[in-house]
């Protein structure tokens, strides 16, 4: 269904400081590319936190019925230290130090990376590139850039000439940052090696004998920078220009910056409609950091197996705990805030399981209608998901309510609440309902009563070709029978 063509979208583009209305390149169609990880260590809660809020928009966006095409990247290469043109790579200098190739550190936080985001229910994106994957097209990039005259070549690496593109173009539009002002604040800093300016970026970095990733080039053997890949792989995908690119508040600069310098630089166009960008999350009112230890991993909420929180959070807590801020302002974890969201985690969760047995009556008492229309005035504002969440507990209210014979609702309305907060919930919050596994567990007891009941039945007839059957085919499946005094019991291998 072509739901967006009843809705008025707005977003806040970084690019004009403004919210706008969203408008798509081609009607019906979405190009969304996000920065996303580089894979030399286990994701952090902060970055989670960054790509849930493109999940919860890509979902709200598939919701309305576009066609989305969602680029997230992994970088596998060409990411320095400290973010600059010097230092060594990341990933080199993990491997270095456990003494693996740089593919296998790779190959590790990847694996980490995406069971990381499937324990928090994230869609899996359309495509999800490598830049090592991608040499090939960056090269090309540079190509152009050089042949454009706003790049030059220096003892094997290629630098982009940033004060040259500055004289035709604006570099420092997304950041707010003057050129002028950059150049004032370096003074007394003379150009890094090869640079003409110390404001130019790598676009090609010679390898050193010792550099284990490298690559063949026009300018000899090498490696790609870092903000080069999300332009080559972005303009392969998507297009010159696109509707949205998005990432942490963090990479506005000088990444973002850098991205769309080199595309203008390339193809002479601006490469961007939206720019979207997340907000940071603290932890208990402090930048998170791991040499301070005011650091927690995913996985240490989830087994509660850490010195900070006091008890485990599921990850659908944990989401819904995130849906609670709105994606571009400064969220804060920490235990209470987590305890209040669980509270309100299983409030919603109870309502939802009710609905469907709750009975319908000749009059409604409240206009579902207008309530349903809010929840999609508040997602149209820029995602603004805990305005949502408060409309989500008006319903519980009413939920509530007509539970205890307070209110009414008709057939309708019930059909439309239930479809309406299943829609919201969980298509496009992504939370799930992890109650869900408890009365699995419950089902799963019942039937083995059952079962247990019927081979004591055939037992007492002496029927053992049935009795032996029910307990073997149970092994089978990974559940063990044990008979005691109390009577039987069963344990399974999960
Ligand atoms: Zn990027």
């Amino acid at each position: 269904m072509q739901l967006y063509k009843n809705h008025t979208l707005r977003v806040h583009n970084s690019l004009t400081g403004k919210k706008e209305v969203f408008k798509p390149i081609n009607e019906g169609h979405i190009g969304m590319y996000v920065c996303g990880p580089t894979v030399y260590s286990n994701v952090h809660l902060g970055n989670c936190r960054t790509f849930m809020s493109f999940d919860m928009i890509f979902r709200y966006f598939k919701h309305l019925g576009f066609k989305v095409r969602y680029v997230r990247n992994i970088t596998d290469a060409g990411h320095l230290e400290n973010d600059a043109d010097e230092g060594e790579d990341k990933i080199a200098k993990k491997a270095k130090l456990e003494q693996i190739e740089p593919m296998e550190v790779v190959q590790r936080y990847t694996v980490d990376f995406h069971e990381t985001l499937q324990k928090f229910n994230f869609l899996p994106p359309s495509i999800e590139p490598t830049a090592t994957g991608h040499i090939i097209e960056q090269i090309e990039i540079i190509k152009e850039i050089i042949e454009n005259g706003y790049a030059y070549e220096v003892n094997g690496s290629v630098y982009f000439d940033v004060p040259k593109f500055n004289e035709s173009n604006d570099y420092g539009k997304l950041s707010g940052r003057k050129l002028e002002d950059m150049i004032a604040n370096t003074r007394e800093l003379t150009a890094q090696g090869d640079k003409k300016s110390p404001q130019d970026f790598a676009l090609w970095k010679k390898a050193e004998p010792q550099h284990i990733m490298r690559w063949p080039s026009p300018w000899g053997d090498g490696f790609p920078g870092w903000h080069l890949e999300c332009t080559a792989m972005s303009t392969k995908y998507l297009g010159e220009t696109f509707d949205i690119h998005g990432g942490g508040m963090d990479l506005k600069f000088p990444h973002h910056e850098c991205e769309i310098a080199q595309s203008e630089a390339s193809t002479g166009k601006s490469p961007v409609k939206y720019w979207l960008h997340t907000n940071m999350l603290t932890l208990n009112g402090k930048k998170m950091s791991k040499s301070t230890g005011n650091n927690i991993y995913p996985s240490e909420m989830f087994t509660g197996e850490n010195d900070i929180m006091s008890k485990a959070y599921s990850p659908a807590v944990v989401r819904f705990f995130m849906m609670q801020a709105h994606y571009t302002s400064i969220l804060d974890l920490s235990d209470d805030a987590l305890q209040a969201s669980e509270k309100g985690y299983y409030r919603l969760m109870d309502a939802l399981e009710c609905v469907d047995s709750l009975k319908t009556g000749a009059t409604s008492d409240f206009d579902y209608k207008a309530w349903q229309q809010k929840c999609y005035d508040a997602m149209n504002d820029d995602f603004n998901t805990p305005i949502l969440i408060a409309h989500l507990f008006e319903a519980v209210k009413r939920i509530n309510l007509i539970k205890e014979g307070k209110e009414s609702i008709i057939k309708e309305d019930k059909s439309l609440l239930q479809t309406t907060l299943n829609n919201f919930v969980h298509d496009i919050l992504g939370v799930e309902n992890q109650k869900t596994t408890k009365d699995d567990t419950s089902a799963l007891s019942g039937v083995m009563e059952l079962l247990i009941e019927l081979r004591n039945e055939a037992r007492a007839n002496k029927d053992f070709a049935t009795s032996d059957k029910i307990r073997d085919e149970l092994t089978a499946l990974g559940i063990q029978l044990k008979d005691g005094k109390e009577g039987t019991t069963f344990s399974t291998n999960q």
